[in-house]
This record gives C-alpha cells, structure tokens and sequence, in this order.
C-alpha cells in the first residue's frame, strides 16, 4: 500500500499519528508503505510528514507505535528525548529541507534515563551528559501529586518541546508561521497509547 501524504498541516499530520496509534493499540495494524513499490518509491528522496524525537528505549519504535512505514517519520532518538545541537539540527533539516509540518517529542512511561537520575545512580563516561535536561524536570516536579518520575518525563517532553519551538533562528520563525506545529506526548507502555501533553 502506498499512500502520499503532501502538503499537511501540523494538526493534520498529528491526527495521522495518532489514528495509526488507535489501530497499534486495538491489534488493528495497516503496516503502511512496508512494501517493495514503497521502497523503490523512496530512492529518489524522502518527505516524511512527521518529525518523532523519541528515547532510544528499544520499547518504544515510532514507526510500530504510530503504524507508519517506510519514509513516513524522520526519527531521531536519544536516551530520555533529551535536544542538544546536532539532535536540534536533524529536526530543524527536517523542517526547513524537508517540510515536515509537525514535530513530536515522545516521553514514555518507565523511563530508564530517567528513573537512573531520579534514584542518584552514579552515571560513567558519556552517559551522565544525558543527565541535566532530566535532572532539572526532576526537580521541577518534585513534591507534585502523582508519580514522580511520570511527572517528570512529562515535564521533560514538555520543556524539550518548548525549547525546539522557541529555537532560533529556524524553528521559532517556522511556528510563528503556523508553517510548524510541536507538540509533547507521553507513551503509555502498558496500554500502548500515546497522549498528548500540549
Ligand atoms: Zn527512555
């Protein structure tokens, strides 16, 4: 099957998502653009009409998530959906060259990233570079009803959020136009849904 999806808003692409998302947690799966025509299709170049920063966490795969397929998502994945520059540029390439309209940052229940911060385990090498994003939702969060770590992966989509809406110069522009929607959602492991925080 092969679907072309152009020229979509942020809200349009958004509703995509989150229909494939329905289908992934009722057993309903469509396997979008897996086949070989949809392959061969993808030589020339990609226009993927959604932007997915999402943990490295091997549960949590847009593309399974969201029943997308082949040149569907750009994908970047980090442990704990952190942004630094070049996951910054990969989203802002996205945007700008490939005029994808919405960019979603994923936070997902039971992150290790963030569990491993909140409990003080002593982080080695290149690992604890992961750790100040987390550490201040963390602290932002802490002493507010709920589970705590919940809390604070939300709060950590939340703020990556705003941080690549109110990134200059490309993103801010891009959003002030409406030409780009960012959004912040939450994956629920166990019931496989995702929710959308703003
Ligand atoms: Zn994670």
């Amino acid at each position: 099957m092969q679907s072309i999806r152009k020229n979509l808003t942020g809200p349009e692409a958004l509703q995509i998502l989150l229909d494939g998302n329905k289908r992934f947690v009722a057993g309903e799966l469509e396997h979008p653009n897996h086949c070989e025509e949809s392959r061969k299709g993808l030589v020339s170049g990609q226009e993927p009409f959604a932007v997915i920063l999402a943990c490295a966490d091997a549960r949590v795969p847009p593309v399974n998530i969201f029943d997308q397929g082949l040149g569907d998502l750009f994908i970047v994945r980090v442990a704990g959906n952190i942004i630094n520059d070049q996951i910054l540029g990969s989203i802002e390439y996205a945007v700008s060259h490939l005029h994808a309209p919405l960019v979603m940052v994923m936070g997902h229940a039971s992150c290790g990233a963030v569990s491993a911060v909140a409990q003080g385990v002593k982080l080695h090498g290149h690992i604890a570079s992961l750790t100040p994003p987390i550490d201040a939702a963390l602290k932002k969060v802490k002493g507010l009803a709920g589970c705590w770590m919940d809390n604070a992966t939300k709060e950590l989509a939340l703020c990556t959020a705003k941080k690549i809406a109110e990134s200059e110069p490309i993103m801010a522009d891009l959003v002030q136009e409406g030409k780009v929607t960012v959004v912040a959602t939450y994956y629920n492991l166990d019931t496989g849904e995702v929710s959308v925080l703003s």
